[in-house]
C-alpha cells in the first residue's frame, strides 16, 4: 500500500497576500487569523481588506508566542466564540503550528500563510507542539493537509535572509533522507512505505534548490523578487512538504531534534541544524569526502552551517556532542535508516564531520 498526501490548493506569487480571502472564499465565511504582534502590525490591514474585498468576516488574533496545549485551548476557545470555518495562520512556523493546532482541535479547516520560507511546516499536516523551554513535547496530525497554502514571495523577499537560508537547509536533506529511509524499508509518516511521486518530488527539490538558490539568496539579500526566489520557494515551502510527508525522514531530522537540547545552539533554527544534520547522515552513509566538501562548497556560498561552531558552539565540548548524538536517537527517524544506528556512532560521524569541515579552509 502506499499513501499520498498534499494540500490541496498552493498559491504563490508576488503579491498573493491581496488576493488571500479569494482563496479563502470557497472553504467558508468565518475567517480566523492567528498571527504574531509584527506580522499582524505590518500585514494585518492588507489581509483584514482581503477578507472584506472577498465579503468574508474576519478576526486577526495576536498568539502569545509558545505553541503550547494552553495556548491552543485559549485560542480556540475564541474562534469557536467568533463561529470560525476556517483558521489561518500568519507568519513563521509557530504562527502556523498554532494555528493548525486550533484548527485540529475545532475541525475547522486549515489555511497557511507563510511570511517567511524558513521550513517545510506551511504545507504539512504535522504540528510540532512544544513545552516553554522550546523542547519539543508531541507532534500532532491533521486529518488532512492545510486546505489552502498561500506565500507571498514579495512578502518572503522583505524577510531577514537567515530564514530564506534556513529553509534551504531543511529542504536540501529531503532527496538522501527519502532515499535512505526507502533503503532501510522504513516508512513515511504516513505509516507507508514511500510513494515514487514522493522519492521524485525529493529529487526534483534537490535539483532545483542547486540551480535557484544562491540567486535567490542574492535577490532577498536586495529584498527582491526574481524568478531564482520564486523557484526557490517552490522547492522549499511545497516540494519540501511534498518530500518528507511522502518520501520519509532520517536522520539529518534526527540530528535536528538533538540539536534542540543543546544550550548553547539556542536561537538557531531548525533549518540549519538540519542541514548539520545532512553532513552526519552523508558521513553514516560513507559518502567520499569529495562529495561532502563539495556539499560544503555549496553551503557555505549560501551561507548555511557545516561546524558547530557556526551554532555559537565554538569549541564543542565532549559533553555537548555526547547530548547531540544521544538527543538525535530520540527522534523516530534515527531508526529510517540501515544499517540501524546507536549513539556512539552518531558521536563518532559528529566528530568526523568537524574533521572535515575544519581541514575546508
Ligand atoms: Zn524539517
Amino acid at each position: 500500500m502506499r499513501i499520498f498526501a498534499a494540500t490541496s490548493r498552493y498559491v504563490q506569487g508576488a503579491g498573493a497576500l491581496d488576493d488571500l480571502g479569494r482563496y479563502c472564499r470557497p472553504l467558508g465565511s468565518h475567517a480566523f487569523v492567528i498571527t504574531d504582534a509584527d506580522m499582524a502590525k505590518l500585514l494585518g490591514a492588507r489581509v483584514t481588506a482581503s477578507f472584506e474585498t472577498a465579503e468574508m468576516a474576519s478576526s486577526l488574533e495576536v498568539f502569545p508566542g509558545e505553541i503550547t496545549h494552553a495556548a491552543i485551548a485559549e485560542l480556540a476557545g475564541r474562534a469557536r466564540d467568533f463561529g470560525a470555518d476556517m483558521i489561518v495562520g500568519l507568519g513563521g512556523g509557530k504562527a502556523l503550528d498554532t494555528a493548525k493546532g486550533v484548527a485540529l482541535k475545532l475541525g475547522a479547516r486549515s489555511v497557511s500563510v507563510p511570511t517567511i520560507a524558513s521550513n517545510d511546516g506551511p504545507a504539512s499536516a504535522a504540528i510540532a507542539v512544544y513545552d516553554e523551554h522550546h523542547i519539543m513535547q508531541d507532534i500532532l496530525h491533521l486529518p488532512r493537509n492545510p486546505e489552502l497554502v498561500l506565500a507571498d514571495t514579495q512578502v518572503i523577499a522583505n524577510a531577514p535572509v537567515r530564514f530564506l537560508r534556513a529553509g534551504i537547509g531543511d529542504a536540501i536533506s529531503k532527496k538522501f533522507e527519502a532515499e535512505a529511509c526507502a533503503a532501510a524499508g522504513a516508512t513515511t509518516l504516513l505509516g507507508t512505505p514511500a510513494s515514487l511521486t514522493g522519492l521524485m518530488a525529493a529529487d526534483a527539490c534537490y535539483q532545483i534548490i542547486r540551480q535557484h538558490a544562491v540567486a535567490a539568496v542574492r535577490a532577498v539579500e536586495q529584498k527582491q523578487v526574481n524568478d531564482d526566489l520564486e523557484a526557490l520557494v517552490e522547492a522549499t515551502v511545497l516540494l519540501s512538504t511534498l518530500s518528507f510527508e511522502n518520501g520519509g525522514l532520517s536522520l539529518a531530522h534526527a540530528l535536528a531534534r538533538g540539536f534542540s537540547y543543546l544550550e548553547r545552539a539556542r536561537g538557531t533554527l531548525h533549518g540549519d541544524h538540519v542541514a548539520y544534520g545532512l553532513l552526519v547522515q552523508l558521513v553514516m552513509e560513507k559518502r567520499s569526502q569529495d562529495f561532502i566538501l563539495e556539499l560544503c562548497g555549496f553551503f557555505r556560498e549560501v551561507g548555511l552551517p557545516t561546524r558547530l561552531a557556526d551554532f555559537g558552539l565554538e569549541q564543542p565540548t565532549a559533553t555537548e556532542i555526547r547530548e547531540l548524538a544521544e538527543k538525535s536517537m530520540v527522534s523516530p527517524s534515527a531508526a529510517r535508516f540501515a544499517p540501524p544506528v546507536d549513539a556512539d556512532q552518531l558521536e563518532v560521524a559528529i566528530r568526523q564531520v568537524e574533521a572535515i569541515t575544519a581541514a575546508q579552509n
